[in-house]
């Protein structure tokens, strides 16, 4: 049996034990856990370690990288230095350690303007000088956040040393270049006028030389010297022109213009060579079309004189039409020829410059190879297109396209109404009947075109049909053959048709004879002026049919007796040159003077308005001339008159060989009336003559 004591004891252990078990169990517990949070924080050192260590390797990476590009990297705050690459240290050919800290600066010795970036940042280039000489440095300075957001500057560069020598290489060469434009440009000016000036007179000469009866063989003489000074000059206008357009120095001008005139002097003015090798020359001007467009006459008469020329050099049988019609809104030109034609690979090619097909004989072609690709610059600068098409054997059209307007106010083209008339076109040329049946349908008569005396004969059998009313005119071409051409005239006024014409060639024009003995009521020569065709055609039918758009005017006064009773005074140091032209104006019946220089010219004016000398109508000035010159005598002539208040102003005109806008321009502002080309052209003085002429003489506007 267990004493009490005993038991008490074994309570009291019991009671103590059950606490100790308890902490025991609970520390052992807390001991676990302790070991899962150090195995976890271990990890998660771990982790972090690698992190840094990947941030540490990204670091070096983007650093090398940045290293590499070559781009200089520093970043200052208030001008410490916090950061430097090496890139940018080497400027200063230190280690960027040696920089941190440190307020250094390179010192600036050029700079270009800053500029603001979209992003808020500034770049700008800056030339200094450093470690290893000057540098050109492109920098982009942004602000970037520091330690505690304390704004730092930072710049990144780039050397753009080798770019700005390279641009400034460039900029050189250019001025260079400008410099020797200039030069050949001036060079050009003055070796022009220095060609144009002897040439004038070599040809002008000739000219006199022709008009002094010479005998068969001087003649010839004096048309090879004439041909050859032409063709000289030609080739010294068409090297300049190249060189002009190419130095962008070509100016266009923008003024009202006859359409039809230029349409007929380029016919007329190519119509003797087509004539010499038996080509017809046809041109037709649509009836749609303004009298009068704005645009460079000149420039667009020399396009067509290369086209119509080439057209008449390349063809050797057939003919050469010129035709006009509206396109779009400016007007169409075609210009076309029944010659060889030209290979369809070819036709872009012969616009460049020199460039000559061969010819089928093998020998070398005339000209220069110049004229088209002249032609495809002027038509260009004018804002137009031209294109050639042909067939080898078939001829070649060249089109073009130009924008020029109508003059403000131009009337229609002049054209009569004839809207009961039948005329009866027997010519078998392509052209020629075609264009000349197309411009008198645009009277709104009818034509029938015979190619042949038989078709005509038929024709003027047929009784008068619906479709085919009554011939009342007939148009009959020389080019049949004299006798068939009479034989058909004969059948005509049996058909009692009495307005019966013969078409001539001037050639045939005068072993013609009388067209009334021959049988006709006119005569009309090839190429056919619209007006010319239009009045003798019309001069036969019963009654007088009014022109629509412009009149008519009075035919021109002979040419000798134009400037009859007109005195003209020509101040011209040029010995050669004065003697032509006193020499021609003398043949127009002028009375002309010839001074050697603006002094004396001015002292001729004096004495004529101080009634001491003959009064003048006009003073041709040449713009270079010793001692006082053109422009100087016209400004003194101009203040001479403002100063004896001369209610009418002397009509000057200035005659230069540089005749480039701003020529003109001075020419004008000097008090000039005119400014003329030298070689001086007969039809300008003719066209002044002309107006001094006329009874209300005196009102000066060109
Ligand atoms: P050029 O007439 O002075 O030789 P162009 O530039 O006017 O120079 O013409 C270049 C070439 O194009 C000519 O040499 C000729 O071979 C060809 N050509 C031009 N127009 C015609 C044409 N109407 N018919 C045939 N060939 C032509």
């Amino acid at each position: 049996m267990a004493s009490p004591l005993w038991s008490w004891l074994v309570d009291l252990f019991a009671l103590l034990a059950l606490p100790a078990v308890t902490v025991v169990v609970l520390l052992l517990r807390e001991r676990g856990r302790l070991r899962e949070e150090n195995t976890a924080l271990a990890d998660e050192i771990e982790t972090q370690k690698d992190r840094v260590w990947k941030l540490a390797d990204s670091e070096e990476r983007y650093r090398s990288l940045i290293e590499a590009q070559g781009d200089l990297i520093v970043r200052r705050d208030g001008g410490r230095i916090v950061y430097a690459n090496a890139a940018y240290a080497t400027l200063f050919g230190m280690r960027p350690a040696d920089l941190v800290g440190t307020r250094m600066q390179l010192p600036r010795l050029d700079s270009r303007p800053v500029q603001t970036l979209e992003d808020g940042a500034r770049s700008f280039d800056e030339c200094m000088a450093t470690y290893e000489g000057e540098r050109w440095i492109s920098w982009v300075e942004t602000v970037a956040p520091g330690p505690e957001k304390h704004p730092l500057v930072q710049r990144v560069g780039r050397d753009i040393t080798a770019r700005v020598a390279a641009e400034d290489e460039l900029v050189e060469a250019r001025a260079r270049a400008e410099a020797a434009n200039e030069a050949k440009s001036r060079f050009l000016a003055t070796v022009s006028h220095e060609f144009r000036t002897p040439l004038n007179g070599i040809l002008g000469m000739a000219d006199l030389l022709s008009d002094t009866g010479p005998d068969a063989e001087q003649a010839t003489y004096i048309e090879a010297l004439r041909s050859s000074g032409e063709a000289l000059l030609a080739l010294v206008d068409d090297i300049l022109d190249v060189a002009k357009v190419e130095a962008g120095k070509l100016e266009l001008v923008e003024e009202p213009f006859d359409l039809v005139q230029l349409i007929e002097t380029v016919t007329e003015l190519m119509a003797p060579r087509a004539q010499a090798k038996g080509l017809e020359l046809a041109a037709h001007i649509a009836p749609d079309l303004p009298a009068r467009l704005v645009g460079d006459r000149d420039r667009l008469r020399q396009i067509l004189l290369n086209l119509v020329g080439n057209a008449v050099k390349f063809t050797e049988a057939g003919g050469v039409g010129l035709s006009l019609r509206k396109e779009g809104a400016g007007f169409e030109i075609v210009v076309a020829d029944t010659g060889p034609g030209i290979p369809s690979d070819r036709l872009e090619l012969i616009f460049g410059e020199f460039e000559q097909l061969e010819s089928g004989t093998g020998e070398r072609q005339s000209g220069t190879g110049l004229g088209l690709a002249i032609v495809r610059r002027l038509v260009g600068l004018m804002g137009g297109e031209v294109r050639a098409e042909s067939r080898i054997g078939e001829g070649a059209t060249f089109r073009l396209v130009l924008p020029f307007s109508a003059a403000a106010g131009a009337p229609a083209l002049a054209i009569p109404h004839w809207p009961r008339q039948h005329v009866l076109l027997v010519s078998p040329s392509a052209f020629a009947a075609r264009f000349l049946a197309e411009t008198i349908r645009s009277t709104g008569a009818a034509v029938s075109i015979a190619t042949t005396v038989e078709a005509a004969a038929a024709r003027l059998a047929e009784p008068p049909s619906a479709e085919n009313g009554a011939v009342t005119a007939a148009l009959i071409d020389h080019a049949l053959g004299d006798q068939p051409a009479k034989d058909l005239a004969k059948l005509v006024r049996i058909a009692g048709i009495a307005d019966c014409l013969i078409l001539l060639s001037p050639f045939a024009r005068r072993p013609f004879g009388s067209s009334q003995e021959a049988g006709f009521s006119g005569f009309l020569i090839k190429p056919v002026r619209m007006r010319s065709l239009y009045e003798r055609l019309g001069a036969g039918f019963p009654q007088a049919q009014a022109m629509t758009g412009g009149a008519g005017q009075p035919t021109q006064a002979p040419l000798r007796a134009i400037g009859a009773g007109l005195t003209v005074l020509v101040a011209e140091d040029n010995e050669i040159n004065a003697l032509l032209v006193t020499r021609t104006l003398e043949r127009f019946g002028c009375t002309a003077f010839w001074v050697r220089d603006g002094r004396e010219a001015l002292q001729r004016v004096e004495a004529s308005f101080a009634g001491t000398a003959p009064k003048l109508d006009l003073v041709l000035l040449d713009v270079r001339m010793p001692g006082m010159t053109g422009l100087d005598c016209a400004r003194a002539v101009r203040a001479l008159e403002r100063k004896l208040c001369r209610a009418c102003p002397l009509p000057l005109v200035a005659v230069t060989a540089n005749v480039a806008v701003a020529d003109r321009e001075a020419a004008f502002a000097a008090g000039m009336d005119d400014c003329l080309a030298k070689p001086l052209e007969r039809a300008a003085l003719l066209s002044w003559l002309e107006r001094l002429s006329q009874p209300q003489a005196g009102s000066l506007s060109a």
